[in-house]
C-alpha cells in the first residue's frame, strides 16, 4: 500500500509531497486538469499565457529565502525587474520579485519532479478504515492510503472530511475571500516600459504585464487583471452570467492606462472563490497521528506562497 495520499497539487500540495517522497511512498491528486492550484498558469492557444493566480514571490523567513534562492540560482526561478508602479504608496519595502522562468507554477512543477502526479481527479469521499484511508475519486475508482494529506482551502476541507476533523477546528473562523482575475490580449501597440501597476482605485487592483515577464516573444501585450476585494465581493456570485463584470474591469483598465479598447483581440474572467484567508489561525498545520491524518495551507497562517510552503514544512516534521 502506498503511505501517502497527498490532496492538491499547489504550492502546499506540492511541497509536502516532495518533502515526503524521500522518505515514504507518495501520490498526489488534483482536481484541476494542471498543476499548481492558486499558482497555476493559464495558457490558451497562439501562446497566450497568463499567471493569472500568483503574481510573485518575495520571501521573507530565512527558511523560504534559502529555498527561493535555490530554485533562483537552478534557474527554476528569475527576477521579476522593471518599474512596478505602486498609486497606493503604500510605505513598504522594495523587495526582489521571483517569479517562475516558464510559467509561476514552475515552482510546484519542480516539487513534483518524479512523483507519481493524477490530474482531473477530484476526490470525492474519503473513509477511514481502522488503520487504512479509502479515497474515491469521481470516477467512482476506490484507492487505499496509509496516510492522508489534505491542502485545499479550508471549505472544501470542511465539506470533506467534517467527520474526522476536531471541534476546534471546525469552529475556526476562517474567511476565504474571493478574487476576480480577467487576462487580456492586445495588438500589440506601443510597449509600455511597465512591469506592473498598483492601483488605488475601486474596481481595478492590480496589472500585470506578462510581456514583461520576457518568456516569450509575442506580437500582442497581454495583461493579467486583478480586481479589488470589495468589488470581487460583490460579483464574484454572478461573473459567470453577467458579461458586463469581465468588461467593467477592461474599461477601468482602459481608462487608468490610456490603452486602446478597440485593440482587445482575446479576453477571459475567471473567479476565484476561495482566493484569501487574511487572518491567521492558531495552526501552522495539522497532524492527527491517531488516524494518520494531515493538514496543510496557507489558509492556516496567512495568504502568501511562502505562508503555504512554511505550512507544509512544519507538517512535514510533525510527521517525521
Ligand atoms: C488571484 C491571486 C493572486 C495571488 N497572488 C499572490 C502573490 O502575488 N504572491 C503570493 O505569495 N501569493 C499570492 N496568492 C496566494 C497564493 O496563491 C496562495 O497562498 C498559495 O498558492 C496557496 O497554495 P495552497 O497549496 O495552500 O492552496 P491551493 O493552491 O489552493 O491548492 C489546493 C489544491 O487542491 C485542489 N483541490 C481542491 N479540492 C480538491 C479535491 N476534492 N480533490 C482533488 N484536488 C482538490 C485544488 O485544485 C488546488 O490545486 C494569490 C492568490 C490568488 C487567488
Amino acid at each position: 500500500m502506498i503511505d501517502f495520499c497527498i490532496l492538491g497539487s499547489g504550492i502546499s500540495g506540492s511541497t509536502i509531497a516532495n518533502l515526503l517522497s524521500k522518505k515514504y511512498s507518495v501520490k498526489v491528486f488534483d482536481k484541476a486538469r494542471g498543476p499548481g492550484g492558486r499558482s497555476s498558469n493559464k495558457r490558451f492557444k497562439n501562446n497566450l499565457s497568463f499567471d493569472h493566480g500568483v503574481q510573485y514571490i518575495s520571501p521573507k523567513s530565512k527558511q523560504f529565502s534559502k529555498f527561493i534562492q535555490k530554485l533562483y540560482k537552478n534557474k527554476t526561478l528569475k527576477t521579476w525587474d522593471g518599474n512596478h508602479l505602486d498609486f497606493t504608496f503604500e510605505k513598504k519595502p522594495l523587495s526582489v520579485r521571483y517569479i517562475g522562468k516558464k510559467a509561476n507554477n514552475d515552482l510546484v512543477k519542480y516539487n513534483l519532479k518524479g512523483i507519481k502526479q493524477f490530474f482531473a481527479s477530484p476526490i470525492t469521499k474519503i473513509k477511514f478504515n481502522k488503520n487504512y484511508w479509502e479515497i474515491t475519486l469521481n470516477n467512482k475508482s476506490k484507492h487505499h492510503f496509509k496516510s492522508l494529506i489534505i491542502t485545499c482551502p479550508f471549505p472544501q476541507l470542511k465539506k470533506l472530511a467534517k467527520k474526522y476533523l476536531n471541534k476546534k477546528i471546525l469552529k475556526l473562523k476562517v474567511q476565504m475571500q474571493p478574487n476576480i482575475t480577467v487576462v487580456i490580449a492586445l495588438k500589440k501597440q506601443k510597449n509600455l516600459p511597465i512591469s506592473s501597476i498598483k492601483f488605488n482605485d475601486d474596481v481595478l487592483a492590480w496589472a500585470a504585464n506578462e510581456n514583461s515577464k520576457k518568456r516569450f516573444k509575442s506580437n500582442m501585450s497581454l495583461w493579467t487583471l486583478q480586481a479589488t476585494l470589495k468589488w470581487s465581493k460583490k460579483t464574484i456570485n454572478k461573473y459567470k452570467t453577467d458579461k458586463s463584470i469581465m468588461n467593467q474591469l477592461i474599461s477601468r483598465f482602459i481608462k487608468l492606462t490610456g490603452l486602446k479598447k478597440n485593440k482587445i483581440i482575446f479576453k477571459r474572467i475567471h473567479g476565484w472563490k476561495f482566493s484569501y484567508n487574511y487572518k491567521k489561525t492558531p495552526y501552522l498545520s495539522i497532524w492527527n497521528k491517531k488516524i494518520n491524518l494531515g493538514i496543510c495551507g496557507d489558509w492556516l497562517n496567512g495568504p502568501k506562497v511562502e505562508n503555504a510552503w512554511l505550512s507544509a514544512n512544519n507538517l512535514a516534521k510533525k510527521i517525521k
